[in-house]
């Protein structure tokens, strides 16, 4: 079997100033980075504001698999596919971070038949947009330490400071850091510590921001620690937000690049899907749907998470209306959400389909209450069985949605194209977009309002200290935000093993943080990973020159 890199390393790729004028974008408006690459220029998209929107589909999934269940393989080949029955659809999608490559996820530029190229340089530096922000974020946490260095005149309290440090690499080590060691020249020691880059605030700031001013201001109103009184201390107190847009000013202009089949695809920002909404930018989104008559794009985790904060945060704060979801399941994840072990996929189980279908029926019902049209698509995988794959039909049939299986990882575009069709037929209908709550609920109730309209919890608990820490909030005139809710992706619930529709069980919020910049509030429930490690044997080993000086290993 061809694997991902070899597919990837074939494609007959076109000159990307080609790609670009495709979609109507001169040569001088591209800024390119080798051939296949270019940031599309600030000035040529401030030029777009008064052409119509494109329609806006999103690519989401039910309840996954560790493995992953297909998104970004399904949004690159929907594109590809809308593209193919004659419609200009143009694809978005979110950089990979360095870390997991190394580590078992492997690479995040779609699969087989249906991936982004240079599919290596996607997954590696690639434009250069991470570093640029890692170095914006390690500089307000320079600024910082050298701030207390000096005297502290803004009286931050170093036990206070929230703002970590950040690299693009899974390192379990720098978890938990003590800085300043080694005499009083070198400063304050006081415990601190590192996230992987697309966890830091700036991921999200970059992804939400609408222009630069608007970057900068968000960048200004990071809170960075607080003082004994407990008020925050915001990163334009420390004169850190001018130097920070510097440095991220390229890194807002959204990314170009092909499929392999030289469909246009932006491939830019990269949040968390945790405690940050894990889309892709709001700048990349736009410029689509001033570009292309159809955009696809995805969310990061199932539908529970991607999804609502899909609409609930990007949607609501870029004023985006969407006009179809596309649910994708796989025969394994159903089967997984019907009780199978992870070992025991691989073999035909109808009967488990059936029991994990309500799971999808679940995530049909939610998608259902935010007034945008969904449509299933199975990503086929080639080990499926027919009457496997009937199952999932009937069910799906019983609650009016339509089903299409889609090979578009084994055929690129040809696998996909009566999805594509369904969508164009349920995209051109009007839709009727509302998010989840108003803005002017209360911050908990919010918290309350997904807990039990989208994970059917029968509860939502916590400690004063959290529900106190929101209303001081509210007070701080902070109430209006959206809640980012950090939760497992394996289960509708807080325990990643209840898999299926669980319903009535307890959501505990266990702490709530302010990401200020970004503009939400961040309701964490279990155990939330900021700083992924690396497993026993990490793919890396596998990575490697050949002979020729080609990238092996990569997946
Ligand atoms: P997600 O975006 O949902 O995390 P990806 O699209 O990145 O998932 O796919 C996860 C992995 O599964 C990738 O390595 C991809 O190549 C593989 N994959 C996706 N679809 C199929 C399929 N139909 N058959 C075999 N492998 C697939
Ligand atoms: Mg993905």
């Amino acid at each position: 079997m061809t694997s991902d890199i070899e597919i990837a390393r074939a494609a007959q790729k076109r000159p990307i100033q080609d790609i670009g004028s495709r979609l109507g974008i001169p040569a001088e408006s591209l800024i390119p980075f080798g051939h296949d690459k270019a940031k599309v220029s600030s000035a040529f998209i401030d030029s777009l504001a008064d052409r119509p929107d494109g329609k806006l589909i999103l690519v989401t999934a039910i309840n996954p698999t560790p493995a992953g269940e297909g998104k970004t393989t399904t949004t690159v080949g929907l594109g590809d596919g809308l593209n193919r029955i004659g419609k200009r659809a143009v694809i978005c999608v979110r950089e990979p971070s360095l870390g997991p490559c190394f580590g078992v996820k492997g690479g995040a530029a779609g699969g087989g038949y249906a991936q982004v190229v240079p599919m290596e340089e996607i997954n590696l530096h690639f434009t250069g947009d991470f570093h640029a922000i890692t170095s914006a974020h390690n500089l307000l946490s320079a600024l910082i330490d050298n701030h207390v260095y000096w005297g502290n005149a803004l009286d931050l309290d170093t036990r206070r400071i929230t703002w970590r440090r950040v690299m693009d690499m899974n390192d379990r080590a720098l978890r938990g850091i003590v800085t300043s060691l080694g005499g009083p020249s070198n400063g304050f020691p006081r415990e601190a510590g590192f996230d992987i880059t697309v966890a830091s605030e700036i991921m999200a700031i970059l992804c939400l921001a609408t222009d630069l001013d608007d970057l900068e201001r968000r960048l200004g109103a990071i809170i960075v620690g607080y003082r004994r009184d407990k008020s925050p201390v915001f990163a334009r107190d420390l004169k850190a937000d001018g130097a920070m847009a510097v440095l991220l000013k390229e890194a807002l202009q959204p990314n170009l690049v092909q499929t392999l089949e030289n469909n246009p695809a932006f491939v830019h920002g990269g949040p968390f899907a945790n405690i940050a909404h894990g889309c892709n930018s709001v700048i990349a989104t736009k410029t689509a749907l001033k570009l292309g008559d159809y955009v696809v794009t995805e969310a990061g985790f199932g539908a529970d998470l991607g999804a609502e904060k899909f609409f609930d945060i990007k949607c609501r704060k870029a004023g985006l209306s969407p006009a179809a979801v596309v649910l994708v399941a796989t025969v394994r994840a159903l089967k997984m959400n019907g009780g199978v072990a992870k070992d025991d996929l691989g073999a035909e189980n109808v009967e488990a389909v059936k029991r994990g279908s309500v799971n999808l029926a679940r995530h049909l019902e939610n998608l259902a209450k935010f007034g945008v049209p969904a449509i299933v698509a199975i990503n086929h995988f080639t080990g499926d069985s027919m009457a496997e794959i009937e199952a999932i039909r009937a069910v799906a049939a019983g609650l009016g949605s339509e089903v299409h299986v889609c090979r578009h990882w084994a055929e690129g575009s040809a696998g996909i194209t009566d999805l594509a069709e369904a969508v164009v037929r349920m995209a051109d209908k009007p839709s009727d977009f509302r998010p989840l709550y108003p803005d002017a609920m209360p911050l908990f109730a919010k918290i309350e309002r997904v807990a039990t309209e989208i994970y059917r919890a029968g509860e939502v608990t916590a400690e004063k200290a959290v529900r106190d820490q929101l209303a001081d909030w509210e007070a701080k005139g902070y109430g209006n935000l959206p809640v980012c809710m950090a939760k497992t992706q394996y289960s509708f619930s807080t325990d990643p093993t209840l898999r299926g529709a669980p319903e009535g069980h307890s959501v505990h919020v266990r702490e709530v943080r302010l990401s200020a910049g970004a503009g939400f509030v961040v309701a964490i429930t279990g155990e939330i990973m900021t700083m992924p490690g690396l497993p026993r044997v990490p793919s890396s080993e596998r990575i490697r020159l050949n002979e020729a000086g080609a990238i092996e290993g990569l997946f």
